[in-house]
C-alpha cells in the first residue's frame, strides 16, 4: 500500500481526536505530507467508526487522486493550498471542535491568556468568511496564519477551527490546545473580562519554555 506509514499515521489521528469529542458526525479532516511529496489525507463523508487504514486516500498537491478506492475530503483545495504554500507544513488538522465553533460563529479571537498559547504560537486568529470546499477558504486560513504574528492555528468563521504543523504530532497539539483555549476562554466571558497576558509576561512564559 502507498504511503502506509502516512495512512497509519494519519487514521491513527483521527481516531484520538474522535475519542477525544474534537472530530464527530463526518466532520473534521486531517491530513499529513508523504514521503513521496504527495497528501494523506480523509476520505469525503466517510465515519469514524467504520474507516479503514486504507480508506486513507493519497493525493498529488493539485488535490488529484493518486492511490485509494474512496473520494477524498470536500475540504482538499484548503489542505493542498496549504501544502503547496508552505513548504515547511507537514500536517493539517481541520476540526469543527465545539468551544473552537462557538467563538469561531461569534468572529471572537482568542487571545493570549495562557500556557496552552505557546502550543499555538500566540493568539489564535479568526479567519474572515469562505465557503467550506473551497480554496477560498485556504486562502483565508494562509492570512489568519501569516498574521503577523505567524501562528500555528486559527479558528476559521463559522466553520472550526485549523492548525498545521512541521509533524502532524505538533499539528493534533496545536488542534487540541485550541480547543482548550477555546473552552477556558469562552467560559471566562460567562463570567467577566479574562486577563490578557502583556507583552513582558509572554516574553518571559516564552523564555522559561522554549
Ligand atoms: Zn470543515
Amino acid at each position: 500500500m502507498l504511503a502506509e506509514k502516512e495512512r497509519y499515521a494519519v487514521w491513527q489521528t483521527m481516531q484520538e481526536l474522535h475519542a477525544q469529542g474534537l472530530i464527530y458526525l463526518k466532520s473534521g479532516n486531517i491530513s499529513e505530507r508523504t514521503a513521496s511529496g504527495h497528501v494523506a489525507i480523509k476520505p469525503s463523508g466517510a465515519s469514524y467508526e467504520r474507516m479503514e487504514v486504507e480508506d486513507i486516500v493519497i493525493v498529488d498537491l493539485q488535490g488529484q487522486v493518486v492511490d485509494g478506492q474512496l473520494k477524498p475530503s470536500s475540504e482538499t483545495p484548503m489542505h493542498t493550498l496549504i501544502y503547496r504554500e508552505c513548504p515547511e507544513v507537514n500536517a493539517v488538522v481541520h476540526t469543527h471542535a465545539p468551544h473552537a465553533l462557538v467563538l469561531a460563529s461569534l468572529g471572537l479571537e482568542i487571545p493570549f491568556f495562557c500556557n496552552e498559547n505557546l502550543l499555538v504560537g500566540g493568539p489564535v486568529p479568526v479567519t474572515e468568511y469562505a465557503c467550506a470546499g473551497t480554496e477560498a477558504i485556504g486562502q483565508a486560513v494562509l492570512r489568519a496564519l501569516f498574521g503577523p504574528p505567524r501562528v500555528k492555528a486559527a479558528l476559521i468563521r463559522n466553520h472550526g477551527a485549523i492548525s498545521v504543523g512541521a509533524t502532524l504530532e505538533e499539528a493534533t497539539l496545536a488542534a487540541q490546545a485550541v480547543e482548550v483555549l477555546a473552552r477556558a476562554y469562552h467560559a471566562a466571558l460567562q463570567i467577566g473580562e479574562p486577563t490578557v497576558l502583556t507583552e513582558a509576561q509572554i516574553e518571559e512564559l516564552c523564555a522559561v519554555y522554549s
